[in-house]
């Protein structure tokens, strides 16, 4: 019971130190000791678990059965082969969903939260799971409470502890506070901060006194189930239309089966062919194909720097077409430096401010202290703003850390981005300073007068207008502009709400943050790509118009608007001019949604940045909400679809790339297994409908079904990006996979692929028969032998065909030749790998038994060769004509 004890005893008790914190030494014991800082999981499922998984499964069930009936009939070659290909489809598939698997779980653990500690003296940046019993843990607003806390410093620390609670209004926390009563309820401990409950507001320091299960979260939650995995619309999708051709499909079988039956054909063969023909049609692996795909995309995008948290964004990533950014840190360096200052009516570069004055050495002080950063020579932590500040401060010889031990910090009031302002209360002698910083309109607003020539006097119109002339020259050169004010008090122990007011104006600060250079390409390719790039900023409208303008966002003034300018548009107003809108300055969180808004009832897809606490409304809001990795808060990654490891707008313009490239493999794969599965169809129901000898045996059907196919379409997932992608307008989200003529294409290449199978039975059968009729492939007239022959041509023809026709999927309108036949080597190797089976199951004498399929003779590999590359050679041709309608439009 930690919230009955004072701080002395909670130090004592985990022998912790209150200033330097743990030492890494003692830390990496603790771990040992007390293990990981993490609620226990479910167990995950074995390996052999996973493998019967695959087994559980209707097709399964009835291959199984008719494996079964074929040992009764004495099939046993048969037998084994369905068994095979249950089996190499089974560990196919459990090679697939444990990659999968493992591909999420990484994700899991990059988008797990930190949280900052203070060891051997320093702060650090640790995973949470490492966070042990006696830890210093330092906590802002935005931030996850990693463990269970002790406070022992709290500034107007609030929390919102809903997750253990389900009070939603965050609490007040106090540090000083000694709970009597040992049965106080958790949402009257305001001396304990709690894991997983969130940080929303002020600052405090806690000592880690439960962590893991041995947490209040810990024992509630005694396992962590895990939330079922979201499906991605494309994933439902086809999962309907799975369904949707499966009926077709058994629809057809059905039909097969009974017009067989009523040719006189014999019933067990009818049957064993309508089910193989039933399971090969049946689409049932496209939801997987799609899992795999996306994971191993969103592996790929790791390497790039975006986290993607949910599936679905993948997808809705290549529909993307506005990209609402924020301006500091992503479309700049957030590497900020004060270049100018203005105060008692001198203004000029940094180097020119007199220490010596009064004014100019207030102005310095008020913003060395009124700060949170730390800055040494070895180590800067906090907001760059804040840390630019304190570099400027060095220069003349003012230190933070020194100037706080005279001037103690007694009270404050954080900063935020709605008011964007800083205040904290220092002691100097025996009086207070307020001092506040922040953005010089919302500054001015507070002050009524200045401190010019060692004087206090009013803040007239004229003085108000010249600060403000000094401040937008500063904006105008693209320099972030940044006021100081103070005023004294005599005691510490006023209201809080009185503090930022009637303050003496004290001067202005400008710093440089220069664009970064990558950006103003990637901005030029969204262009090109019809994706308009939108700054979002709480700067000043002519910084942020400055800086626009220099990496091609905005070319007139016209198109920058403040934020207090938006709250005065009606939202007709705003949507008839949000088209032309570019800049957007000064703005709170709250009009990030309003903007997000307007910009989807246009009908646009819409990705938007976000890093603070009050973000997470408008990146849930927004199509994609992407959050800030280095700079963001829990809350805002929280909230968000897709993290930025590098905070940089380059970043979302690569994912939306990838996006892109990942859709069109998902549709490369499956548009290519579909029209694998019509060819099978169409030979089989065509030569059964003409009363001919059926063209495959089912063992042939499944096995090109389950073995061949699989590799292709997995290494068409992963064909590497297209280069002319981002030529393309984003992709339509409403529209499916079969437009832009994948449909018909799919269709056209199954006839194809299904046409050419017979004619490679018919031209089969009539070499070895010697006939000279046109159809010596009825039943009746064919013998056993020349059926076999026939059939092996036909089995052969339908898997080398379909290999092949999976390299005319690896571009719509590109010709092979200018795709590169070499840039997929996983499908050259699949292709290759392919026909290397092919070839051994009809030249191994025992595979060839168990196949029943006859040993072609070189002149019958010449035919099935040349029938086996029309596919190519068709679709080269017919993508000549779509290059041509191409250029034409
Ligand atoms: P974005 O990251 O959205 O492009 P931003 O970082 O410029 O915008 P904010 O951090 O909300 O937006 O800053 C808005 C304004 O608030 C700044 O122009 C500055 O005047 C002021 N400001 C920023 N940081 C601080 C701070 N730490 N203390 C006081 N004022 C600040």
């Amino acid at each position: 019971m930690w919230f009955v004890k004072n701080k002395d005893e909670v130090i004592n008790e985990l022998q912790t130190n209150a200033l330097q914190g743990l030492t890494s030494e003692e830390a990496k014991q603790r771990l040992a000791k007390y293990g990981e800082n993490k609620l226990a999981a479910k167990k995950s499922k074995s390996l052999i678990q996973l493998f019967f998984a695959q087994l559980n499964d209707a097709m399964i069930y009835i291959l199984l059965g008719a494996a079964l009936i074929s040992g009764i009939l004495g099939e046993i070659s048969d037998s084994i082969i369905i068994a095979l290909v249950i089996l190499i489809n089974a560990i196919v598939g459990l090679i697939q969903e444990s990659k999968a698997e493992k591909a999420l779980e990484a994700l899991k653990k990059l988008s797990t939260p930190k949280a900052i500690v203070k060891r051997d003296g320093e702060l650090k940046e640790i995973a949470s799971e490492e966070v042990v019993p006696g830890d210093l843990v330092i906590i802002d607003a935005g931030r996850y409470i990693p463990c269970d806390l002790r406070l022992i410093e709290t500034a107007n620390l609030q929390i919102e502890e809903s997750a253990l609670t389900g009070e939603s209004v965050p609490v007040d926390k106090n540090s000083d506070l000694i709970l009597e009563a040992s049965n106080t309820p958790l949402g009257d401990q305001k001396n304990m901060a709690f894991m997983s409950t969130l940080a929303t507001y002020g600052r405090g320091v806690g000592i880690a006194v439960g962590t893991g299960m041995d947490t209040e979260i810990g024992k509630i939650a005694k396992m962590l189930e895990e939330g079922d995995s979201e499906q991605t619309p494309l994933q439902k999708k086809l999962a309907e239309l799975g369904k949707i051709l499966g009926f077709a499909a058994l629809g057809i079988c059905a039909v097969m089966f009974l017009v067989g039956v009523f040719q006189g054909r014999p019933l067990f063969e009818m049957f064993f062919t309508a089910i193989s023909l039933a399971v090969a049609a049946i689409p049932e692996g496209l939801p997987a194909i799609v899992t795999i795909v996306l994971a191993m995309g969103v592996q790929r995008m790791i390497k790039e720097h975006a986290i993607v948290r949910k599936l679905p964004a993948v997808e809705t990533l290549g529909s993307v077409n506005i990209i609402c950014s924020d301006k500091t840190g992503t479309l700049t360096q957030n590497k900020m430096t004060v270049v100018k200052f203005y105060a008692d009516n001198a203004f000029g570069e940094l180097s020119s401010l007199n220490i010596n004055e009064p004014e100019h050495k207030l102005l310095l002080e008020n913003l060395v202290l009124c700060n949170d950063a730390t800055y040494t020579e070895e180590s800067k932590t906090g907001d760059p703003t804040e840390i630019a500040l304190l570099e400027a401060g060095a220069k003349f010889n003012i230190f933070k850390a020194e100037l706080e031990k005279q001037h103690q910090r007694i009270n404050e009031i954080p900063f935020d981005s709605d008011r964007k302002l800083m205040t904290t209360v220092n002691k100097y002698d025996n009086e207070y300073y307020v001092f506040t910083k922040g953005a010089t309109d919302n500054l001015l607003k507070i002050c009524n007068n200045v401190y010019v020539n060692g004087e206090i006097v009013p803040l007239t119109e004229e003085i108000k207008n010249d600060i403000m002339n000094k401040a937008n020259s500063m904006s105008d050169d693209a320099l972030r502009v940044l006021g100081a004010a103070f005023k004294k008090i005599s005691s510490p122990h006023v209201a809080i709400d009185s503090l930022e007011t009637d303050l003496v104006f004290i001067g202005l600060i400008g710093m440089i943050d220069p664009p970064r250079l990558e950006v103003k390409d990637s901005i030029a390719l969204c262009k090109k790509s019809g994706i308009k790039t939108i700054m979002i900023t709480g700067d000043h409208k002519n910084t942020a118009f400055a800086i626009a303008k220099e990496l091609g966002i905005a070319e007139d003034p016209s198109q920058a608007i403040f934020g207090a300018e938006l709250d005065k548009l009606s939202e007709e107003e705003l949507y008839s001019r949000i088209d032309n809108l570019r800049v957007f300055a000064r703005v709170s969180p709250e009009h990030k949604v309003k903007i997000v808004k307007a910009f989807k009832a246009k009908g646009n897809i819409v990705s938007m940045t976000g890093d603070g606490v009050n973000d997470a409304p408008s990146l849930k809001a927004a199509d994609i909400g992407v959050a800030m990795g280095i700079t963001g808060t829990d809350v805002a990654k929280g909230a968000s679809d897709m993290i930025l490891t590098d905070d940089n707008f380059k970043t979302i313009v690569s994912a939306i790339e990838e996006g892109r490239n990942i859709y069109n493999n998902i549709k490369k794969s499956i548009i290519f297994l579909l029209s694998c599965n019509t060819g099978e169809i169409i030979s089989l129901f065509f030569a059964i409908l003409l009363g001919w000898a059926s063209p495959l045996k089912p063992i042939h059907i499944l096995w090109v079904n389950l073995v061949t196919d699989t590799l292709p379409a997995l290494s068409l997932g992963v064909d590497p990006g297209d280069p002319n992608v981002m030529e393309e307008k984003p992709r339509n989200p409403k529209q499916t996979l079969f437009a832009e003529g994948a449909g018909v294409s799919l269709i056209l290449n199954g006839i194809l692929i299904g046409l050419l199978t017979l004619a490679a039975f018919v031209i089969g059968a009539r070499v070895y028969t010697g006939t000279t009729s046109l159809f010596p492939i009825f039943p009746e007239n064919i013998s056993e032998e020349a059926l076999t022959h026939a059939q092996t041509m036909a089995f052969v023809v339908l898997s080398v065909s379909q290999l092949v026709h999976s390299l005319n999927m690896r571009h719509s309108s590109k010709s092979i030749f200018q795709v590169g036949w070499f840039t997929n080597k996983y499908l050259i190797a699949s292709v290759l790998f392919g026909i290397f089976l092919q070839d051994v199951v009809i030249t191994v004498p025992f595979l060839r038994d168990v196949f029943k399929v006859f040993d072609l003779n070189p002149k019958d590999w010449l035919f099935v060769g040349l029938l086996s590359i029309v596919p190519l050679i068709v679709n080269e041709i017919a993508k000549i004509f779509i290059r041509m309608k191409k250029t034409n439009n």
